[in-house]
């Protein structure tokens, strides 16, 4: 997948620096979902004068060539990034603990998309979340003993 990645930038004629490497590393060392915050705290570790700027700029960079999607949570910083391995696909979000969960598919269909072109605008892509609560925050009681939320 690394390699993958990389050769995407390549191919669109960008620069692979030891830092954009080292956040590529920290997104795919993180677990299936991470936060920017996440990827810093790695990165780091390496390249102490990163910025978190830089790793929004460097997640923007590799979710407009489709290879990483954000999943938006209840915190903006708590936003998720994942690494696009089987598709596009929806997300299920859970507004108490903010965890996300893949749903193996997307219910918009091509023809919603068509219609969502309205006055000659070209709709090339979307994304799409459902927000609730997960079944242990259920069970905990929303709002109380953030049992689930230690990853
Ligand atoms: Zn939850
Ligand atoms: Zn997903
Ligand atoms: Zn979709």
């Amino acid at each position: 997948m690394k390699e993958k990645l990389l050769d995407l930038l390549r191919g669109r004629g960008h620069k692979i620096t030891s830092q954009r490497r080292a956040i590529i590393d920290a997104l795919l060392a993180g677990g299936h979902f991470v936060t920017a915050q996440q990827i810093l705290d790695i990165v780091k570790q390496t390249h102490p004068d990163v910025s978190l700027d830089t790793v929004y700029r460097n997640l923007s960079l590799l979710m407009e060539l489709g290879a990483v999607d954000e999943i938006r949570t209840p915190n903006r910083d708590g936003n998720l990034f994942e690494v696009l391995t089987t598709g596009h696909h929806s997300h299920l979000v859970c507004l108490t603990c903010g965890r996300a969960k893949c749903l193996p598919f997307c219910p918009i269909k091509s023809s919603d998309m068509e219609q969502a072109g309205v006055d000659g605008f070209t709709v090339t892509s979307h994304s799409l979340e459902f927000y609730g609560y997960c079944r242990e925050c259920q069970t905990s009681g929303a709002g109380e003993g953030f049992s689930c939320c230690t990853k």
